[in-house]
């Protein structure tokens, strides 16, 4: 791919992203473990991603729209394709046409499929706590008893905390799930997300649905990231400064050196989904990028095209590329400079970088 006309890249390591299917599958006490690859496998690119997991060894994928499920079903002819926005009404043919499984809801979603799903599987998914979508437990029992002919692939819940291991509501929710199970024993169950999968046996059940941690997210908040990065971002340095002790930099002339400074002006803002959060930070330390071996710190605003970076201590020229995450600088670091987490800054790259997929 021609970059030359490209101030951004992302780089998507699909041998990676493979490994930590593999990585996930080892910790899922025996568990399937399907793929989360709503929004466009997190930003990353469905057709690249979906074909790597597959190779992998995945089978089963989660998508929230069924429009995303039609897209993936062209990928992907012989995968199990599951629909987490449920049943759409009056849209069973929808489905059934491109075989696609509902995360059913509410009753009348069920009524509908038992009605118009053609004997086709759907997955039910009842709600232990998170309170989003999802079933009554009372509903669940209500279909499975109105509807005994209907084909359940699955039952599903989510968990709400899984990310913080101490949080009672983990505890609260898997007994619950427990229950739910109890109604019905011979039908299989879903329940982990990527942090779920490090809660232990008690939350593998049948099946888990990782996303994050695929895509190189930490699951393990706190703790080493066992995954491996996937996704790394680099902007091209467009150009380079000198400032001295007094001049100020970009808009609201918000940050001046303290001694005379090389500032580089890298090609991404926050219309490429770089959050104007990571200016200047005076709390903590300022965010960085890395370039040529060394972190260096944001400095000024984010503007939209384009910002700046204090590169004074670095060897740095016109035309190199500078990394904003990925390889050196971890997603998740990056995302709690920004105040936010590493499922935001994948999900809102910009559609203005080059995107190079790499084995
Ligand atoms: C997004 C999602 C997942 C994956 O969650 P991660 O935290 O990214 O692992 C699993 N299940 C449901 C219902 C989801 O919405």
């Amino acid at each position: 791919m021609d970059i030359s006309l490209h101030s951004g890249l992302v780089e998507v390591n699909l041998a990676a992203l493979k490994s930590n299917w593999r990585r996930l599958k080892a910790a899922a006490h025996g568990a399937e473990v399907a793929a989360a690859i709503k929004g466009e496998a997190y930003g990353l690119g469905l057709g690249p991603c979906a074909k790597a997991l597959w190779e992998a060894g995945c089978r089963s994928f989660y998508v929230a729209r069924p429009l995303e499920g039609e897209a993936l079903r062209t990928i992907l002819p012989e995968a199990n394709i599951t629909v987490l926005d449920g049943l759409y009404p009056n849209h069973s043919a929808f489905y059934v046409k491109h075989n696609l499984i509902p995360a059913i809801t509410s009753v009348d979603q069920a009524q509908e499929w038992a009605r118009d799903g053609q004997g086709k599987p759907c997955t039910l998914h009842v709600d232990t706590g998170i309170n989003r979508l999802g079933l009554s437990i009372a509903d669940y029992a209500a279909i499975l008893a109105n509807h005994p002919t209907l084909n359940i692939a699955f039952v599903m819940s989510h968990l709400a905390c899984s990310d913080e291991p101490d949080h009672p509501l983990n505890e609260i929710q898997r007994q619950r799930f427990d229950d739910v199970r109890a109604l019905a024993p011979q039908v299989k169950a879903s329940f982990a997300n990527s942090s779920g999968i490090f809660l232990g046996k008690a939350y593998a059940h049948d099946q888990a649905r990782p996303g994050v941690a695929l895509y190189g997210g930490n699951p393990l908040p706190g703790q080493p990231n066992p995954m491996q990065p996937v996704a790394t971002l680099k902007a091209r340095v467009m150009q380079i400064r000198e400032l001295s002790p007094g001049e100020t930099l970009g808009y609201g002339a918000s940050w001046s050196p303290s001694h005379p400074a090389k500032i580089a002006l890298l090609g991404a803002g926050y219309r490429d989904g770089v959050p104007r959060k990571l200016s200047s930070r005076t709390i903590d330390g300022p965010a960085q990028i890395y370039v040529n071996g060394k972190r260096c710190p944001i400095v000024g605003r984010v503007s939209m095209d384009m910002m700046g970076v204090d590169v004074t201590q670095a060897h740095v020229q016109t035309g190199d590329w500078a990394e904003i995450f990925g390889q050196h600088i971890p997603v998740d670091e990056a995302a709690a400079w920004a105040q936010t987490i590493s499922y935001e800054l994948l999900t809102h790259l910009g559609s203005r970088y080059a995107r190079l997929y790499v084995e």
